[in-house]
């Protein structure tokens, strides 16, 4: 039986696990993906205070590296069910079952996804949400961006120091990322922007060749040559898992405060996955450390 049981290993979940931990508390960390979070997307990070300009999986290992070595316990599984009695929780992964006797959930957003069409199931593996990730399979190559936002333009960029040609196809008749970030877009020779223009599906035999295109105004029909598809239109919420435990709000984010606290004793909230209006590293880190401490509390009053 775990003091804590952490479910999601980003920003938020680390930080939960440090302080646990640092109140003498046994911790368990359940990650279904990547240790560190959404952070290991992103190229580059110059906000987080302290570290002036960090690749976002180095600062992913400093944190795991840092709940590591106050003690945690970091196990991969994906947590498919919580659930309470009157001496914890059981956490449920595809893989076994853990007992705890708090839990925090700081699950994150997931990538929103695109409904596209596709006769060949295999043109899926050419479909990405990270450059970071997937970028160097396509060295030299050419790839198409669906999105318009800071992260749409960030793998934009990154994707034009490696690929031959990067389409950028935006769905609004403008770009809505930072001003700094457009301009870089715009003077980038590489980079092609198509705004007005929503991706439909995926075209090719085998293999992707041409991504699909409609032009919103007109309907009119199009396709792009491809041989990568990255999509960053966004992220949403994945929580409904956890709605006998805590409210969600009509966005499917939990409805909780920035007391991270919910409608069940010993179960809390941390991170982006809550409704709050501004979602970072630093605001992450915030709850984690709100949520492990009320937990704490909660434990010593048992
Ligand atoms: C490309 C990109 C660039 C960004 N750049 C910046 C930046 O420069 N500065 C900044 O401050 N913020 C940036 N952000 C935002 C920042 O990464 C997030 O605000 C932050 O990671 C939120 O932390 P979190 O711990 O709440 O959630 P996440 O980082 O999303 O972590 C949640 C974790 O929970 C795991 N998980 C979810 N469900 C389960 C389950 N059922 N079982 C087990 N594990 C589960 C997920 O796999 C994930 O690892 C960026 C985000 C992206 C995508």
């Amino acid at each position: 039986m775990y003091d804590m049981i952490v479910v999601g290993a980003g920003p938020a979940g680390l930080t939960a696990a440090v302080y646990a931990l640092r109140a003498n508390k046994t911790v368990l960390v359940l990650e279904k993906a990547s240790f560190g979070g959404q952070i290991t997307h992103s190229p580059k990070i110059e906000n987080f205070p302290g570290t002036v300009r960090i690749s976002g999986t180095e600062l992913a290992d400093r944190m795991v590296e840092h709940a590591i070595s106050q003690g945690a316990d970091l196990e991969l599984g994906e947590v498919t069910e919580v659930s309470r009695d009157e001496e914890g929780f059981t956490v449920t992964t595809e893989d076994g079952s853990y007992r705890g006797k708090t839990v925090v959930a700081a699950v994150g957003v997931r990538h929103r996804t695109l409904p596209l069409t596709c006769a060949d199931e295999a043109l899926w593996e050419s479909v990405s949400y990270c450059a970071v990730c997937d970028g160097a399979f396509y060295k030299d190559k050419e790839v198409v961006v669906v999105g318009g936002g800071n992260s749409a333009l960030q793998e934009a960029l990154m994707l034009s120091e490696l690929c031959k040609k990067v389409t950028v196809v935006q769905n609004l008749p403008y770009l809505t990322g930072e001003a700094r970030l457009i301009e870089l877009v715009n003077a980038n020779p590489t980079i092609t922007v198509i705004t007005g223009t929503v991706a439909t599906g995926l075209l090719g035999n085998g293999t992707l060749e041409r991504v699909a295109v409609k032009e919103e105004a007109t309907g009119k029909e199009d396709s792009i040559p491809a041989d990568g598809l990255f999509i960053a239109v966004g992220l949403v919420p994945d929580n409904d898992r956890y709605a006998s435990l805590a409210e969600l709000n009509e966005w499917g984010y939990f409805a909780s405060g920035e007391d991270c606290l919910t409608r069940t004793p010993g179960f809390y909230i941390a991170g982006d996955c809550r409704s709050k209006q501004i979602r970072q590293i630093t605001t992450a880190v915030s709850d984690g450390a709100t949520a492990a401490l009320a937990a704490c509390r909660y434990l010593e009053q048992r």
